[in-house]
């Protein structure tokens, strides 16, 4: 059964095309920095390798690139879009409606579009994602994987805001938590690595969009974004933590409008907003320059990191594993020292030259004997919801 994964964040789409049940990839790639004149598309088989930089504007165009690649005549992998059985579908918010995988219906596109104002990055990208698929591969079975599936586990005192009662039994206003296929992913590599009955793990996402995540037995107990993608760690262009009542002195005071002030904590603030760079790897090299921005952007963003593991630590009431991965979390050591320098009064000791070495497969990066592990762990989310569709259609 051949099963394509589209995975659509707030500015890439990373696609696989899976063969199952063996899991056989047949090819992969991704559109980066959609949006820009210098989007990267990238598409690899066994024997083919194609990169090219070039204007990608919008999510659709991104993915008619994609199926261009797919059935290109030379170096594709497919014949027709009918050889493809079944998309698998990265959604982000789900809202309090969906916590399985689940076949792409009329009501289910409304409710996806419906939660758009929750996760405006993300929602209208993976919705556009699905309606493009359904019209380009119309024979393929259509599936979503939804990003808040794994957090349904979370307690109530953790998931519920002290706000009067009824906006949480009536509105479900509640923290939902996200990103959630990847910490599943890397929280059970991490389980079986360890291979102790009882684990307590930290796992930190950080990607353009950063979350981090309280795992107690396998199970998501408290997580940092919360009712929307936007809570919580410093990101590539969202703020993460912020008191509320700045929103109401932009508004009150400042005079800006309530749309221009989503925009402003969405889209212009976090590393963006600090230093005009959202990339790390521009903002790394900046630092490395010496730009104060970069470098006290960099501080900053570790920092909070480093007060999401006290209070995880102290959630658990202790810690085996922290877990590093995507983009920033598998490929930046200089980010992965700055989180874990000055924390041994939590058993914590990141050993400088492990950190500096570069694998594609788990690697222990703590000194010899350390008590808390700290595992690089790389996440495949595409892996996880194809196997999760394969179940559903099987
Ligand atoms: P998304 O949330 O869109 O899935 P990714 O997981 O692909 O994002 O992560 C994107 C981030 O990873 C970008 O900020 C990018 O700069 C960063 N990144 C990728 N490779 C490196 C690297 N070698 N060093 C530092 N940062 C990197």
């Amino acid at each position: 059964m051949n099963i394509l994964i589209i995975n659509s964040g707030s500015s890439s789409i990373k696609y696989q095309l899976l063969e199952m049940p063996l899991a056989k990839i047949t090819c992969l790639g991704s559109i980066e920095r959609i949006g820009s004149d210098e989007a990267i598309s990238t598409y690899k088989t066994d024997t083919h390798k194609v990169e090219k930089t070039y204007p990608i504007l919008s999510h659709k165009a991104g993915l008619e690139r994609i199926t261009s690649l797919l059935l290109d005549s030379e170096t594709g992998v497919i014949n027709s879009t009918e050889d493809i059985d079944a998309i698998g579908h990265r959604v982000v918010h789900g809202g309090s409606n969906y916590t399985e995988t689940t076949l792409v219906t009329e009501e289910v596109k409304t409710k996806i579009k419906s939660l758009s104002p929750l996760a405006p990055l993300h929602n209208p990208a993976n919705l556009e994602g699905i309606l493009m698929a359904e019209e380009i591969f119309d024979s393929a079975k259509q599936m979503i994987v939804f990003d808040t599936a794994f957090h349904g586990t979370i307690p109530v005192t953790a998931k519920k805001y002290a706000l009067p009662n009824e906006l949480f039994e009536d509105k479900r206003i509640q923290a939902y938590g996200f990103h959630g296929t990847s910490h599943k992913y890397v929280s059970e590599k991490a389980n079986e690595y360890l291979n102790k009955k009882h684990t307590k793990l930290i796992s930190i996402h950080l990607g353009n969009g950063c979350s981090i995540t309280a795992i107690k037995d396998g199970k998501s107990v408290d997580h940092s974004m919360g009712f929307a993608p936007s809570n919580g760690l410093v990101m590539g262009t969202r703020s993460g933590d912020i008191d509320h009542s700045i929103i109401f002195y932009m508004v009150n005071t400042l005079g800006y409008s309530l749309d221009k002030v989503n925009e402003l904590l969405n889209k212009k603030s976090g590393m963006l907003g600090l230093t005009g760079f959202n990339d790390l790897r521009d903002i790394e090299e900046e630092a490395g320059k010496g730009n104060a921005q970069c470098i006290l952007a960099l501080e900053m963003n570790a920092y909070r990191i480093k007060k999401y593991i006290g209070a995880y630590t102290a959630s658990m009431n202790g810690l085996d594993a922290i877990i590093f991965t995507a983009g920033i979390g598998e490929n930046s050591s200089l980010m992965r020292q700055l989180i874990c320098k000055d924390l041994e009064y939590f058993n914590i000791y990141i050993d400088d030259s492990k950190n500096e070495l570069r694998a594609s497969t788990l690697r222990e990066i703590n000194t010899k004997g350390a008590k808390v592990k700290l595992l690089v762990i790389p996440t495949n989310e595409e892996l996880e919801i194809a196997k999760q569709v394969y179940k559903l259609l099987t």
